[in-house]
């Protein structure tokens, strides 16, 4: 065991601050990883500040981060895919029991046993798993991924988990050229979902309550932008979306969306707000329309999504802080005011 620093909430309605935390030596299978950058997620507010008590109670103190980017310090004996010196990432998962169905599937974000990134019980120290907003952590080989060496490092972090989430249902309902793709919310996941949906060749329109954002939106990739509270402008695209990827933090109409998809069409909810969003059984059955979600991606198909950000050289429009910042970051996504993705520089916690 050694001590790693780190940045810990004591409750939810505490700030973040500095604190000394255990990781684990590495075992025979085990990658040790000094961070260098971990980008900022609105998962990591709402589990910080407790708004998914029903599903996930968080259990304090709480470290978040799963968008970490580094480079390996330590392996374990068995350690094959990675040596002192790599570049190594980690995103929301860092075990699960790799038998069940669907991780024999490359699904191990539905293993019945995944084990995230933080607030997960912890079977190697006990106590919770603590995430990357930390200067080092200890990461079984299989779940730490490759980083391709173009990109530049504070952007790619956030692949770990904006990248993944946006590009796994791009995927899985087929968006490619010839589609028409809708992506809601321009925040840290929709902006990914706009630049890999343009990549994937679709043509996408972004739905954004902020008009301000207009010109991000053609520049990050996309053909039209509609800002969503104006219902002249929606309803233009009424019938038309083969595919709606909706990445909104925050209760919102989804039935505005369901009406703008045409025969067969789908919206996937990726944002996860707390409270149940109200569905108009009418829009979803004259049109066979189907409204489904996503969570994140398997291991395999995030490298996938990470090989195919080099081969485009795609990474996240970031915003780089040092920690002591983290609790004005957290205020400011509450304020839709990220361009596009905080990414905190891990040096900013020598001086803790
Ligand atoms: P974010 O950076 O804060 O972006 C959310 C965006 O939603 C905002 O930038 C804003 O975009 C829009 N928005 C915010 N409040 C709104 C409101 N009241 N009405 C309409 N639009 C609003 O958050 P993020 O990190 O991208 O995460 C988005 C959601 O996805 C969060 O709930 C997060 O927990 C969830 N998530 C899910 C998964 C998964 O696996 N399913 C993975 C990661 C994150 P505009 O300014 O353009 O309107
Ligand atoms: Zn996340």
């Amino acid at each position: 065991m050694y001590n790693a620093k780190a940045y810990s909430a004591a409750g939810a309605t505490s700030p973040l601050a500095s604190a000394k935390i255990a990781r684990r030596d590495p075992n025979a299978h085990d990658v040790q990883i000094d961070i260098l950058f971990c980008g900022i997620c609105h998962s990591d507010l709402h589990t910080v500040r407790d708004e998914w008590h029903d599903h996930f109670a968080t259990v304090y103190p709480c470290v978040p981060g799963h968008e970490i980017v580094g480079r390996v310090a330590r392996v374990g004996a068995a350690v094959t895919k990675f040596r002192p010196g790599d570049l190594g990432a980690v995103g929301c998962l860092v075990d699960s029991d790799r038998t069940c169905p669907n991780c024999q599937a490359d699904l191990e974000q539905f293993c019945p046993n995944a084990v995230y990134t933080y607030n997960s019980p912890d079977k190697h120290l006990g106590g919770m798993t603590y995430g990357g907003y930390s200067d080092s952590i200890v990461v079984d080989e299989n779940f730490v991924l490759r980083v391709p060496p173009n990109l530049d490092l504070a952007g790619t972090a956030p692949l770990l988990c904006a990248g993944i989430t946006t590009w796994s249902p791009l995927r899985h309902w087929g968006v490619t050229k010839g589609k028409k793709a809708g992506v809601v919310g321009l925040g840290g996941l929709g902006h990914m979902g706009v630049k890999l949906a343009h990549a994937l060749g679709a043509h996408v329109v972004v739905f954004t309550t902020s008009p301000g954002k207009k010109d991000d939106a053609l520049r990050l990739g996309a053909d039209e932008v509609v800002i969503s509270r104006n219902t002249d402008e929606m309803q233009k695209h009424a019938g038309s979306f083969d595919f709606i990827l909706d990445a909104v933090a925050a209760e919102h109409d989804i039935n505005a969306y369901i009406r703008l998809l045409r025969r067969d069409g789908n919206i996937t909810l990726v944002g996860a707000p707390a409270r149940p969003l109200p569905v108009e059984v009418f829009g979803l059955i004259f049109a066979r329309r189907s409204f489904s979600g996503s969570l994140i991606g398997g291991i395999a198909e995030t490298q996938e999504m990470l090989d195919f950000c080099g081969a485009h050289n795609i990474t996240a429009d970031v915003e780089v802080i040092p920690i002591q910042k983290v609790n004005e970051a957290y205020d400011r996504l509450l304020r839709s005011d990220v361009k596009y993705r905080f990414s905190i520089d891990m040096a900013s916690l020598k001086s803790e």
